[in-house]
């Protein structure tokens, strides 16, 4: 299942610097994930330091 982003995002950009995909981008409020490009790798996960993306 692709990963989601959660309203804790702060937008620091750092998962969209790691995305093999080029699936997230920054949206109004917070960075979003293009569910149909996300491969479900981790990695946004893995270096977002509020743990905002979660696997759906
Ligand atoms: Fe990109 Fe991987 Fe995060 Fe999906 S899980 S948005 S492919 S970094
Ligand atoms: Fe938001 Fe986390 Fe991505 Fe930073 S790394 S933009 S806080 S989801």
């Amino acid at each position: 299942m692709p990963f989601v982003i959660s309203d804790e995002c702060i937008s620091c950009g750092a998962c969209a610097a790691e995305c093999p995909v080029s699936a997230i981008s920054e949206g109004d409020s917070k960075y979003v994930i293009d569910a149909d490009t996300c491969i479900s790798c981790g990695a946004c996960a893995s270096v977002c330091p509020v743990s905002a993306p979660q696997e759906q």
